[in-house]
Order: structure tokens, then sequence, then C-alpha cells
């Protein structure tokens, strides 16, 4: 079962970032109102995220290491699911290639603590915490060096582990969040509403360079930021995208954003853009990839025609 794991642990934690990723949202899924991300070296050395979910029961703790043991198996059809985790994957993949520590308590019953040392149990005991959930991945992949390889510097992979905290946090401006790394405070987010949020995240890079989007069309909801025009700074990688809160790298809408820009500044862009696109949960399928970043559409077309559509006007309306 450990190379199972391991083999898992490939697809579903490439890298620091992926595997922060997978942690912050079991917190969101376990109902948390504030998560703390701790990282030293990029998430190299430790990873810690640490909510105030709705903890588990030592059983529970146990099962949430073994595979394929999940407690949000959907009971209707797969594409129905709203919460992030449904795989059972992610806690087992990773404890099997670091040493990790998993701490959590239920509200009114007494703290747990489980180690284990690349998939190996090490111990378990009684553990001091508030209710709620802490999780420490250290040495992720540091005893893997087919994968330790593919690893960059501290310095790009704390750049992709910022990335999937933004992603988050900008999903679910309800949750406050924290983010320290190497004993540095990085971000303190508190709850707000997700334009303030997406501002707050943002204002390095956009500053008062931004212009609004919220538009409708057949039951699609586009609303968000994006950079204007004039604008010259965007880079590849800061085009936030969600779907139905849930954040996305998808060809279809970086396409569309691409193709709208392209379309009204006659140039090759990247814009800088946070957009939230909400459709009908009928119209998407988010269940593609195993990562689930990207998302298949029903109909792809009335999608790109929503985005190129509300960008334009959008711009349109702020260049006079
Ligand atoms: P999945 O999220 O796909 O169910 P995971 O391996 O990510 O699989 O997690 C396994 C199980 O562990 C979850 O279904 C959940 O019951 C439990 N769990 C994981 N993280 C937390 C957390 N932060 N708070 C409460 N329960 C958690
Ligand atoms: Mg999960």
């Amino acid at each position: 079962p450990e190379l199972i794991n391991r083999i898992a642990a490939g697809e579903v934690v490439e890298r620091p970032a992926s595997a922060l990723k997978e942690l912050i949202e079991n917190s969101l899924d376990a109902g948390a109102n504030r998560i703390a991300v701790r990282l030293a070296a990029g998430g190299m050395d430790l990873i810690e995220v640490a909510d105030d979910g709705c903890g588990m029961s030592p059983d529970e703790m146990r099962l949430s290491l073994e595979r394929h043991a999940t407690s949000k198996l959907p009971d209707e059809a797969i594409d129905r699911v709203t919460s992030f985790g449904f795989r059972g994957e992610a806690l087992p993949s990773i404890a099997s290639v670091s040493r990790f520590i998993l701490e959590s308590r239920v509200a009114g019953a007494d703290g747990w603590r489980i180690e284990i040392d690349h998939g190996a149990p090490v111990g378990e005991g009684p553990a001091a915490l508030p209710p709620g959930t802490r999780i420490r991945v250290e040495g992720l992949f540091d005893k893997i060096p087919a994968r330790r390889k593919f690893l960059r510097s501290p310095r790009s992979e704390y750049a992709a582990c910022l990335d999937s905290v933004k992603r988050l946090a900008m999903a679910r401006s309800d949750v406050a969040f924290t983010l320290d790394s190497d004993g540095r405070r990085i971000l303190t987010l508190q709850p707000a509403e997700a334009p303030a949020r997406v501002a707050e995240l943002l204002s390095h890079e956009l500053g008062r360079h931004g212009v609004g989007i919220d538009c409708m069309r057949d039951g699609l909801r586009l609303t968000g930021v994006i950079s204007l025009p004039t604008f010259n700074r965007g880079v590849a990688d800061q085009q936030f995208l969600f779907v139905n809160s849930r954040p996305v790298k998808d060809r279809v809408l970086v396409g569309a954003l691409r193709a709208a820009y392209r379309d009204l500044i006659a140039r090759d862009r990247h814009p800088i853009a946070a957009l939230f696109l909400d459709v009908p949960l009928e119209e998407v399928d988010v269940n593609v990839h195993p990562a689930k970043t990207e998302v298949r559409f029903r109909d792809p077309q009335a999608v790109r025609g929503l985005i190129v559509g509300g960008l334009r006007r959008a711009l349109d309306e702020e260049s006079g």
C-alpha cells in the first residue's frame, strides 16, 4: 500500500504548493473560519496548516490516513459535489512522502496527535490544541530523490505556495487567512466581500489600474476585476479564475480572456484579472482532472461569449 500511496502522491502532490492546496481545501471543507499557514523554505522544509474547522475524533484521524477513505462521498452524481475533496487521496499520499504530524480536536473533546514517517506510523497520543485541525508536513520528498529533483529553488516553491494561498483566499473571502514564511508575516486577511479581498490581494500588482466587471447572460454570471489595457505590466500567471468559487486554470476561460483583450487593444497582452464565473451546476463538470483545476463546460461557446462580451463592455465604459 505504501507504494500505491507514493504513486498517488505523484498525481495529487507534485510540489509543496499542491500539497498546501490540498490541505487548505480540506480546512475549507471542514468549515473553517480561520486558516493559518506557515512555510519554511518555500514549503520544502515545512508546510503547516491550522484551522478552526470541525476537527476529527482519533478514529476519524486514523481513517483519514487510509487510502480512499473520505467523509465526503457524494450521494448524488459525482458532478454535483460541491466540496473540494471526495477522493480520499491527499492525506495518505502526502503522509507517504514526508514526516507528517496530524493533530485534531473536536469541540468539547480532547485533542489527539498522530505522527507518520513516510507512511509508517511513528506514534500517537494526546495533544493540546484549540478545536480544529493542525497538520505539519516536514521535508516533503526529502527521501524521494526521483521527486525531489523536480523541485525548484525554495524561492520558486514559495512563489507557487503563495499563488495557491491567494487563489483559495480569493475563492473564499469569507474565511480569514494568515500566511507566514520563514518567520515573516506575509498575509493577514480578515473576512471580506469578494471584491475587497481580490482588491487587497491584487493591489500590489494592479494598484488603481483595474476595472470592475459584473454581467449576466443565460443564467451565467461574471464578476471580478481586470487590468485596464493601458496597464502593461501583466504577466502570464496573474489570471485568477474561479468557477462557482472554485479556483480553476481552464483553457476556455484563459483563451476567452486573452481574446477579449486582444480584440480591444489589438495586441497580445496578459491582463491581470480575477474573474468569478457562476454557472448552474448542471452546466459544468469539475471532475475532469485529479487536481480539479480544469473544468468542462456543457456549452463552452456561451461561456466564452459572456466573457468576451462582458470584458469588452466594462473596458469600453471605462475608456469613455
Ligand atoms: P478528501 O478531501 O478527498 O476526502 P483527503 O485525503 O484530503 O481526502 O482527506 C481525507 C479525510 O480526512 C476527509 O474526507 C476528511 O474527513 C478528513 N480531513 C482532512 N483534513 C481535515 C481537516 N482539516 N479538518 C477535518 N477533517 C479533515
Ligand atoms: Mg481533500
